[in-house]
């Protein structure tokens, strides 16, 4: 199978700006941004496409994700202006990138319902 877009900046083949990397996952700021912070937590491991994908065996990544998510909100102020934390799940979502990533946006007030 063709690697992500992400493996491939995560393997440095293609360039990411890092906001965050530990052994699990890795944070970028998203290339369209659609807020004033936007920033992508992916897990290195691209096995999990989106949550249709996620079990009781491998669902600690959920967790770990929003840890990384909720300490970028806090880094770039947002704790307490608030964020959103949203994951994009096939088709009609609109997820384009098949390899499971959490989005973190804010710095601006959000409309909702989304699009
Ligand atoms: P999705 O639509 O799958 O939920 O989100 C994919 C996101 O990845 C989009 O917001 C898109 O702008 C972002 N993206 C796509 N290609 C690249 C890239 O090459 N670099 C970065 N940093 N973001 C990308």
């Amino acid at each position: 199978m063709t690697d992500s877009i992400f493996t491939k900046i995560i393997n440095g083949q293609i360039p990411g700006k890092f906001a965050y990397q530990d052994e699990k996952v890795v944070a970028i700021h998203d290339i369209a941004p659609g807020a004033p912070v936007h920033i992508l937590i992916i897990p290195r491991d691209p096995a999990i496409v989106n949550a249709n994908d996620l079990t009781p065996e491998n669902a600690d990544i959920i967790a770990h994700m929003f840890l990384v998510a909720k300490q970028l909100a806090a880094e770039n102020g947002l704790t307490e202006r608030g964020y959103r934390l949203v994951m994009n799940n096939n088709a009609e979502s609109g997820q384009s990138v098949y390899h499971m990533h959490l989005h973190l946006l804010g710095g601006r007030a959000l409309g909702w319902p989304p699009g």
